[in-house]
């Protein structure tokens, strides 16, 4: 697979496996495919009724394009979605569609160790990075900031390979007794967390000073424009559609709770591929900057607001990117000019660029925005309607999507990004009550290791101090 920058004019090619290990292109773009692979619907026929394993694997080789041998990828796919790491699954099924009524369901995504859809990208991404690392003879020392979700994810993925050792950075305050567990248990071994005794910007901070310094320059990122996290999410929607459908070619509608807009990208990637999807349908929170670009087709920074859907409080989506470069016409210095005028003014209108948000329509997407009363509804309506109890991310999808079903009995398929466990007071704020929790979740909170994580000041010098005593920066 040629991967190109979506800033580079001269379109220099690298392998899937260059930019496996790196986060953005040198010249500040991000990495997408110099053309997306195509599914005939036969070959999508071929998949119908397939394992997610089968799908994925199929999925990855058409995106690798033969970098890494079949075998291993095979391999690879089996081991990121193992029974073992994914608990009880409906028949086996990872990525099962919950019927929520006729026509409208939940594709639950969030089966695997951490309750999230990150798992679903961050597992495999663990097994891809392994494994070229193996291949280089390599090392590779990740230093990331989380405010909950992507640190377990990417921990539970990494804990435990040789060639990784992962410095997790997260506030001290702000974070959940659930969340703060759930990171805390998997410390040790190559797993190191640090808590900083201040806010998430300042976590992020941290890493940015540091990664800027010679020393630390080689550090590695896991962060949500990592292509191999990208190119990771495409295969459950696949998956999705061909549950959902009857016969192949038949049209299906997703509606996907956005932030970072990374799951959104990998759907609309799922249509380039050839997946007859009729809607690709954008829900945010009150943190609506997704919500006026794909309606007006300006591209405005917020600050972003804390929200019952934490995981989606963003001020910018950092993924927008990639599907800008498409709107462009793949032009990329004009993306290189679009992204600077976001970057100096922050607000950019794509009419300045002789595009407008119809070109957004005519790609399939829409969007709406949902609030802490509308998740709240959403959260009840679903329980009322199939006992099942969705978290507030899924709300937000469920909200928006409730509105945009038209019944011409095309399938709606929200995307459930996390498991209620995860959010237990925003669920007892709509029904009244909290869930059973799932088995490997009991007791979580009581089971937090004393010495999980190690505090450090907002002090760049005293995280350069633990991370020397504690890893090898590259090998
Ligand atoms: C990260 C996350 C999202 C948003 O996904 P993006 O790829 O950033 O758009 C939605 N829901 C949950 C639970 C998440 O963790």
């Amino acid at each position: 697979m040629n991967m190109i920058s979506t800033r580079d004019s001269a379109k220099e090619g690298r392998s899937y496996s260059d930019v496996l290990l790196a986060g953005l292109a040198p010249d500040g773009g991000l990495y997408v495919p110099s053309e997306y692979p195509l599914f005939s619907h036969a070959e999508l026929g071929a998949l119908k009724g397939a394992s997610y394993q089968d799908v994925a694997y199929a999925v990855k080789k058409r995106l690798i394009g033969g970098d890494i041998p079949d075998e291993d990828l095979r391999e690879m796919v089996a081991r990121a979605y193992s029974e073992d790491s994914f608990g009880i699954t409906d028949e086996g099924n990872i990525v099962p569609l919950v019927r929520v009524e006729d026509d409208f369901y939940v594709q639950q995504l969030s089966l695997g160790p951490t309750a999230a859809f990150k798992d679903m990208a961050m597992q495999q991404l663990g097994q891809e990075m392994q494994h070229e690392l193996k291949k280089r003879r390599e090392h590779l020392t990740i230093l990331g900031a989380t405010s909950g979700d992507t640190g377990s994810a990417a921990e539970a993925a990494f804990k435990g390979l040789d060639t990784v050792t992962l410095f997790m950075l997260s506030p001290e305050v702000g974070m959940s007794a659930f969340q703060k567990a759930q990171m805390g248990m998997l410390s040790g071994g190559n797993i190191f967390n640090i808590s900083v005794r201040g806010r998430f910007d300042d976590c992020q901070d941290l890493v940015k000073e540091l990664k800027n310094e010679a020393e630390f320059s080689k550090l590695g990122a896991v962060n949500s424009i990592n292509w191999g996290r990208i190119s990771s999410q495409v295969p459950y929607f696949f998956s999705g559609y061909l549950q959902a459908v009857e016969r192949v070619g038949d049209v299906v509608d997703f509606v996907v709770p956005s932030g970072n807009f990374g799951d959104m990208l990998s759907g609309y990637i799922a249509k380039q591929m050839g997946v007859p999807i009729r809607r690709l349908i954008v829900a945010t929170n009150e943190n609506n900057v997704l919500d006026t670009l794909f309606k007006a087709g300006v591209y405005e920074l917020n600050s972003a607001q804390v929200t019952s859907s934490p995981s989606m409080d963003i001020s910018k989506a950092s993924n927008y990117e990639r599907l800008a470069f498409d709107v462009l016409k793949r032009d990329a210095q004009a993306l290189t000019k679009y992204m600077k005028e976001f970057e100096s003014k922050k607000r950019v209108d794509l009419k300045d660029y002789g595009v407008s948000a119809d070109d957004f329509a005519k790609l399939g997407f829409s969007s709406d925005t949902s609030t802490h009363a509308n998740r709240l509804q959403a959260i009840r309506d679903v329980y009322e309607k199939c006992k099942y109890v969705i978290d507030p991310h899924t709300a937000d999808a469920v909200t928006v999507g409730f509105r945009e079903k038209r019944s011409d009995g095309v399938p709606m398929i929200c995307m459930g990004t996390a498991l209620p466990v995860k959010f237990e007071d925003t669920i007892k704020e709509a029904l009244g009550f909290v869930p059973e929790r799932p088995a490997r979740f009991k007791d979580l909170e009581k089971g937090l290791p004393e010495n999980a994580f190690q505090v450090i000041d907002v002090d760049a010098e005293q995280l350069r101090q633990y991370i020397r005593e504690h890893a090898p920066i590259s090998g």
